[in-house]
């Protein structure tokens, strides 16, 4: 089963409306064309999101936001829903990134929530998921995986799970630099997929797509993104660059 890559920026917390626009200026020229290719997805902070739609029009790549609340509407101060991020234009959202769970204890009930809320908005949730150095050094990077992979997931059915998409990010390799060898992603996806077909069969399992991340960069884009297992990237510092975003799009084997 050949899935179509998808490469997804996490901008984080980095820019202002005007380097966002300078950026889709710089970067839609060089990946004219490749949307046949690969997937392309700029996760932006809210008050760029509008402005990054705008600058996107007449491209291929898909705009997406980096956090939701999982309820519809309310007295909730400071957050933002689903259909509100649909609305102006977003196709896809991560939940569960591993900074909201270390810095805003999401815990796997509070991701299971907001990716059933993004769902619900119509909207592709990039669900993260990963362990930390010392669950890798106490050998229990399975265990941890499959854990966040059934609470996340607890509830969702065979059509939802058809547009969601994991992304397989070990937190010691987030943004320090230290990036996963292609035989440890690689094995870490085999894992999360084959707890997928065994909640919703092979078929489904097979068609899922699981990105990895953590210290992507233009040098090691290659050695990732050819490993059949490896459906694409989410990367963080190197996705804020528009020649090197561009050029993990471009990767080659
Ligand atoms: C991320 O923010 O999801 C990420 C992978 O960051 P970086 O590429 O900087 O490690």
């Amino acid at each position: 089963m050949s899935r179509r890559k998808l490469i997804a920026a996490n901008w984080k917390m980095y820019k202002t409306p005007e380097k966002a626009k300078s950026f889709f200026t710089d970067f839609k020229p060089l990946v004219k064309g490749d949307a046949e290719r690969v997937e392309i997805v700029v996760c932006a902070p809210f008050p760029l999101l509008q402005v990054c739609v705008e600058a996107a029009r007449g491209s291929a790549i898909e705009v997406g936001a980096q956090d939701l609340f999982w309820e519809c509407e309310g007295a909730w101060t400071g957050e933002v829903c689903g259909d509100m991020l649909s609305a102006v234009g977003c196709s896809h959202v991560i939940v569960g990134h591993s900074e909201r769970r270390q810095y805003f204890g999401e815990t796997n009930q509070i991701v299971n929530k907001k990716a059933k809320a993004a769902l619900a908005a119509g909207l592709i949730p990039i669900v993260c998921i990963g362990e930390t150095l010392d669950e890798r050094e106490a050998g229990s990077t399975d265990y941890v995986l499959k854990r966040q992979y059934l609470e996340g997931f607890d509830g969702v059915s065979a059509e939802q799970m058809t547009r969601m998409v994991i992304a397989y990010e070990p937190v010691w390799a987030i943004g320090t630099g230290r990036t996963a060898t292609p035989e440890q992603a690689v094995e870490a996806h085999r894992v999360i997929r084959a707890e997928i077909d065994k909640s919703f069969g092979e078929e489904i399992a097979a068609a899922f797509r699981i990105l990895y991340g953590g210290s992507v960069k233009p040098e090691n884009a290659a050695s990732l993104l050819t490993q059949e297992e490896i459906d694409g990237a989410l990367i963080g510092g190197a996705s804020l660059d528009p020649k090197s975003l561009a050029s993990i799009v471009h990767y080659r084997g």
